[in-house]
């Protein structure tokens, strides 16, 4: 089981948590009028491999949104904190 360290609650059985998505995208502009900046945003996602920043919403506990750091590779949760939170990311030569 994968446990993710809720800054609310504490670390939690992830079976409480609900995935949202890519915590990496940031919303354009509200005057932004291009379809594309648009459609990128709604539509296109990476498919990362490896270390990737994420939003859980911790549904079955505090309802609050986390935002995770999850090793896409080997599922393991390597940090937590809140929406607004730097979380670092590890090294490359760590990651080896
Ligand atoms: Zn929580």
């Amino acid at each position: 089981m994968l446990y993710i360290d809720c800054p609310y609650c504490g670390s939690r059985g992830h079976e409480e948590f609900t995935y949202i998505g890519d915590a990496t995208k940031k919303r354009p502009d509200s005057a932004e009028k291009s379809d594309s900046a648009w459609f990128d945003y709604v539509y296109l996602r990476d498919n990362p491999r490896g270390p990737h920043l994420e939003l859980w919403h911790h549904s079955l506990g505090c309802r609050e949104v986390v935002k995770v750091l999850r090793n896409t590779l080997t599922h393991e949760i390597l940090g937590a904190g809140r929406p607004g939170d730097e979380i670092a990311m590890p090294d490359a030569e760590t990651e080896r």
